[in-house]
């Protein structure tokens, strides 16, 4: 036995043993090396207990060493004793069953192993020499019975495996018996309850099967129908109830269930002995091993007692909602912390002018809708009285961009724990009344206002102020038909609350609008409002300061009048610098302040007689001055007569001709003051009492001219003289010679006495075709500029005057002799250097009033 069989013997086992190969396979592959190494007929491995053989053989006849029992039979004893056989030749043993073996087998030799391990006998390895004998060497046996060892081991540990298993199993087996056991206990146990549960549930709960008969139904049927469930079980609802409506529908529910497996709920209203009963019924599929429906379990409610809560519920909420949908008034629910809007009525639609689902959808549209000036207010108000009513005013944008006023009352809805879950409010449109509220505001301050205004004028400054103020308009402006009623003129005031529109000013009061021509001539012809989009757009002849507009940035316009006994005293021109469409409530609330027109009336008839007032005391204080003015007026001249005439009566015969004259001249000089003094009073008399005439008259200027120079000519010793120039024909002319004397008498008179240091004094008469242009040119103190405005008007005398004497009627009356002439006068003059007057009188007949 060399190393290399040792290790093909043994190698097959080892493999087996370290579980690397199936232990069959390796004892087939040992015995298949015994009989390789060995070279035997037939090498056999046979377990007894396991009736296996394993064969590996040479010849072809396998059936015969299948059966070799009669050997083992033969050496029983031996081998049990772990003793190998070993023959060499078999035909010496006398037994006949052997004989008879080895007759057919031909068998010659043989060696028989045991399998034995701890005591176990395994089995038995043979090794077969046929056709003749054979003498096993010790090597050979060695071999076998190292084969033998190994293979006893193979087998004995798949003995203990074997143990091993069965034991395993029958522990599993006994210990899924247990399992069992206790499951039965809980099954049964848990159905007890199960039962005792559903034997007293309220509830109808029944099993149906496939042909919808009751398997099952639990005693409550009885206090639901009145039937007991023997009288259900076994039978359909149809049998027992007959063909009611509720009925089919119930049926046609069993029969989805089945066939669909899904569970379904149902409710349904049942006539039963005991009345009309309302169920709800859950129907719930169970399903065998396959995954079929088998049965229908059904648990029925009686829900007539809730039905009638709802339905008393819905009734009271039809009514809530007939009266919610049909009031004027928004009702709106949200949740307690108002993210959620739980219901709001469709006037909401009406006041918002928006759709109730967009506010369902986003109920922050809500806040957003609120006027920008008013709705931190509200969101403040909303957050801090989280518990508590709260009542508020406020106006909502419309997506039209008007505006509506909102009084919103909001309450706390409690649950009944006290704690608040709901918020429930009433949102009216109280625009009209806010409109009223505003008109009559605005009507009550203009008035106040336009009372205590001081003129006509200012009333309509008040009135532009206040519209202003109480709108939108930015600017306003206002304007007043003239004295002849001809045109509308600007008047000086108007109101901005901007700065910066001096253009558009500057050039607008140089602006008139006749009757009907441009948006003022508009309103004063129709005596009713008009509105203009955008004015800086409309055509030169619809607007006429179309251009000025648009520079200014004016847009829509609104003019409105201001009557007052169908007679329209003013209309006020209201701008402001965006376009915008027509707002009637805007125009009514302006109309209300033109109402104001009686007062504004008012106040121009006060205006009227503050003036007459004024005038007549002013003339009262005229009239006072005057007298003492001239009572001083002549106080002088007479005083130089009775001086000068008492000189002369006195010293007459004693003094020289020369004084006598000089006293003639005084008196002479003195006289025509007095004179001139009076035909001034007299003048002025006639003036006032309306009795000055103009009686043109065919008159000879360059005669009228040189005689009025004769008349005032100062004497040979005055430092005066007066240089009379003409030029020109035309002399013949019509015109008033009492006026003219006024006229010239007075310009060369005063020629003379403002001349304190003498001088000549011109007096030029230039005779034109339509006109003749007079000048009285003198040297003396000359009139200051602020004094030369007011010149003509009556008593009034220069600063530097001093204390030359004077009444200040003289160039008043110049100034009308000169007016009733039509004719025009003018003055200059610089102070030191001397005085011009020109006067121009037209020619002809056509003059005169
Ligand atoms: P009076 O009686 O004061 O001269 P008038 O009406 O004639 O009244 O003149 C009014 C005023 O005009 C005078 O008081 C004087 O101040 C000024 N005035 C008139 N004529 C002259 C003149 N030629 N030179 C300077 N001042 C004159």
């Amino acid at each position: 036995m060399n190393q290399t069989q040792q290790t093909a013997i043994t190698q097959p086992i080892l493999q087996a043993l370290q579980g690397l190969r199936k232990t069959d396979e390796a004892l087939q592959a040992t015995v298949n090396q015994l009989h390789l190494a060995l070279n035997v007929s037939c090498c056999l491995l046979v377990r007894p207990g396991a009736g296996q053989v394993i064969i590996s053989q040479a010849t072809p006849k396998t059936d015969l060493f299948a059966d070799t029992h009669c050997l083992q039979s033969h050496f029983q004893l031996q081998l049990t004793e772990g003793d190998a056989v070993v023959c060499d030749r078999l035909d010496t043993i006398l037994s006949p069953e052997i004989q008879q073996f080895i007759q057919t087998s031909e068998i010659g030799a043989t060696v028989i192993v045991p399998l034995v391990c701890h005591q176990s006998y395994l089995g038995e390895i043979s090794l077969y020499q046929c056709n003749r004998p054979r003498q096993w060497t010790a090597a050979e046996l060695d071999l076998v019975q190292l084969a033998a060892k190994y293979m006893a081991i193979a087998l004995y540990q798949t003995k203990l495996h074997k143990r091993l298993e069965q034991a395993e199993q029958t522990e599993i087996a006994l210990r899924e018996s247990e399992e069992r056991k206790q499951t039965e206990i809980a099954l049964r146990r848990r159905e007890q309850e199960f039962r005792a549960l559903v034997e007293h549930s309220p509830d109808v709960i029944a099993r149906f099967d496939r042909d919808l008969r009751h398997l099952y139904i639990n005693p409550a049927v009885t206090q639901a129908t009145g039937l007991l469930p023997a009288c259900l079980i076994g039978r359909t609802n149809r049998e027992v109830w007959g063909s009611q409506n509720t009925i089919a529908m119930w049926e046609r529910s069993l029969r989805d269930v089945f066939s669909t497996g899904q569970s379904k709920t149902i409710e349904f209203e049942f006539s039963t002995p005991v009345g009309t009963k309302y169920h709800q019924s859950r129907l719930v599929p169970e399903f065998d091993s396959q995954g079929k429906v088998e049965f229908v379990l059904t648990v029925c409610r009686d829900v007539s007692a809730l039905k009638q809560v709802e339905s008393a519920l819905r009734q009271s909420e039809e009514q809530f909602r007939q009266l919610a949908e049909n009031i004027g008034e928004v009702f709106w629910i949200t949740s307690s912390n108002r993210s959620q809007l739980i219901y709001v009525s469709p006037a909401y639609e009406m006041i918002w002018g928006r759709s109730c689902e967009s506010l369902y959808a986003n109920s922050q549209t809500w806040i957003e809708s609120i006027h920008p000036e008013d709705r931190e207010h509200v969101a403040n108000l909303v957050q801090e009285q989280e518990l508590q009513d709260w009542e508020t005013e406020y106006r909502v944008v419309r997506p039209d961009q008007t505006v509506r006023w909102i009084r919103d009352r909001a309450f706390p809805i409690r649950d009944e724990l006290g704690e608040v879950y709901r918020f429930a409010g009433i949102a009216e449109d109280i625009t009209l009344r806010k409109q009223a509220e505003q008109e009559s505001k605005l009507l009550q301050t203009m008035t106040q206002a336009i009372l205590e205004s001081e003129d006509f004028h200012s009333a309509l400054q008040v009135a532009l102020q206040k519209v202003c103020e109480a709108t939108t308009w930015a600017i306003g402006e206002a304007w007043v038909p003239n004295a002849e009623k001809s045109v509308l003129e600007c008047s000086p005031v108007w109101y901005s609350k901007v700065e910066g529109l001096t253009e558009f000013r500057t050039i607008s009061r140089e602006f008139v609008f006749p009757l009907g021509v441009g948006l003022p001539g508009r309103v004063w012809a129709a005596k009713y409002p008009e509105w203009c989009r955008d004015v800086s757009t409309e055509a030169s002849n619809v607007y006429l300061r179309a251009k000025l507009a648009l520079n200014a940035g004016l847009k829509a316009a609104l003019g409105i009048p201001i009557v007052a006994n169908d007679r329209v005293l003013a209309v006020l021109v209201f701008y402001m610098f965006e376009a915008r469409e027509e707002d009637q409530r805007l125009i009514e609330l302006i109309s209300a302040s033109a109402e104001l027109g009686l007062f504004i009336q008012r106040k121009q008839a006060e205006g009227e007689i503050r003036k007459s007032l004024l005038k007549e005391r002013e003339l009262n204080r005229l009239k006072s001055d005057f007298i003492s003015m001239v009572s001083h007026e002549f106080r002088t001249p007479l005083s130089s007569i009775v001086l000068s005439a008492e000189l002369l009566e006195t010293y007459g015969q004693r003094c020289t001709e020369e004084k006598r004259q000089i006293y003639f001249r005084r008196i002479q000089n003195s006289t025509q003051r007095i004179t001139q003094l009076l035909e001034n009073v007299l003048f002025l008399g006639q003036s006032e009492s309306g009795r000055l005439e103009f009686n043109p008259q065919l008159v000879n200027l360059g005669h009228f001219c040189q005689n009025l120079v004769e008349e005032l000519q100062p004497d040979e010793g005055s430092q005066h003289s007066i240089a009379y120039i003409s030029q020109g024909n035309g002399e013949q002319v019509y015109m008033d010679e009492k006026l003219l004397q006024h006229i010239f008498g007075n310009l060369l008179c005063n020629a003379i006495k403002y001349s304190p240091k003498g001088g000549v004094i011109r007096f030029e008469l230039l005779t034109q075709v339509e006109e003749a242009v007079f000048k009285v040119q003198d040297t003396g103190i000359g009139i200051p500029l602020v004094d030369q405005l007011k010149l003509f008007e009556p008593f009034h005398r220069a600063t530097n005057v001093e204390k030359i004497g004077g009444t200040g009627l003289g160039l008043s009356i110049v100034k009308q002799c000169v007016d009733l002439h039509r004719g025009q006068i003018a003055v200059q003059s610089e102070v030191g250097v001397g005085t011009t007057f020109t006067v121009r009188l037209p020619l002809g007949q056509s003059v005169g009033r």
